[in-house]
């Protein structure tokens, strides 16, 4: 496994990747979700690049971007063991050089959900993707279920402006109680990590009544918004059923409607989402 640290170089040695090369960003803080994009990039390709990078230009000025956290060794050793070809890990000052100035912005699908409570954050998420993209030249990059609407923006960004590569989405990797795995969960103490369960509890509680025949978006929104306000701890930023593809929201549940919340467990800010199919 190679460890690079400039685009240069990263570069240079893409010229001798045997292909297909399957890419894998990420910010580092590596966990089992994280494998498992590794993993299924393993599988389908002959070589795998995995980048970490933490982006500063995707966080909001009041985020956690000086505190993210980082283990760079664990994820090194984790990455080795999933055989990995190559970890790209390139520098802020290369990346965005002070006369930087030229930007990836997805309209539309970014001014909701997400992109309504984290102003600027796919700007900065589909700018560094596609500089990603354009040092590294994958064949396919795997991107979590778990960030449902950035997978929708790449998606769209990677059709809009026919980037040659395949996205392909991995499913939620989950806690045995239910709790999506995010590098954001260290944050929470003993008693918070017991409450942000109620994140799955909401989403299980929609596909549950979306299995019972339920179709009124706002049964599941009211339910689901009862479900979490019992939990002391949690503070609901957004609860959203809309459609899948569009992220407009619903009236009536139909196939595939994506469930997605945005809930503040103390001041940790935690997603999660469930396809209802
Ligand atoms: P991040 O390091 O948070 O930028 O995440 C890097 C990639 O890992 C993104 O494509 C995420 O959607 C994905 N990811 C994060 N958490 C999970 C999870 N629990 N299950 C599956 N994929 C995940």
């Amino acid at each position: 496994m190679e460890v690079i640290e400039t685009i240069d170089e990263m570069k240079r040695l893409r010229q001798q990747l045997a292909e297909p090369v399957g890419f894998v960003p990420t910010m580092g803080y590596l966990h089992k979700g994280h494998l498992a994009l590794v993993k299924r990039a393993r599988a389908e390709n002959i070589s795998v690049v995995v980048s970490i990078f933490v982006n500063p230009i995707q966080f909001g000025p009041r985020e956690d971007f000086a505190k993210y956290p980082c283990n760079l060794e664990h994820d090194l050793a984790l990455l080795e063991k999933e055989q990995a070809d190559i970890v790209f890990m390139p520098s802020a000052d290369e990346m965005y050089p002070p006369q930087f100035n030229s930007w990836v912005e997805v309209g539309k699908l970014t001014e909701r959900l997400e992109g309504a409570s984290r102003p600027g954050h796919f700007r900065g998420v589909t700018t560094v993707v596609a500089k990603l993209f354009n040092i590294v030249q994958p064949t396919r990059a795997y991107f979590g279920q778990k960030d449902a609407q950035q997978l929708v923006v790449i998606k769209k960004m990677v059709a809009d402006l026919n980037m040659n590569l395949e996205i392909v989405a991995v499913p939620t990797m989950r806690e045995p109680d239910g709790l999506a795995m995010s590098s954001r969960n260290t944050y929470l103490n003993p008693e918070q990590r017991r409450a942000a369960v109620v994140l799955y509890q909401a989403l299980n509680l929609a596909q549950q009544l979306w299995s019972q025949g339920e179709r009124d978006a706002e049964r599941l929104h009211r339910e689901m918004t009862a479900l979490i306000h019992k939990e002391p701890l949690a503070t609901i930023d957004y609860v959203s059923v809309a459609d899948a593809q569009t992220l407009d929201e619903l009236n009536r549940v139909k196939s595939p409607t994506l469930v997605s919340l945005a809930v503040k467990i103390g001041k940790t800010r935690l997603i999660d989402n469930v396809v209802l199919e």
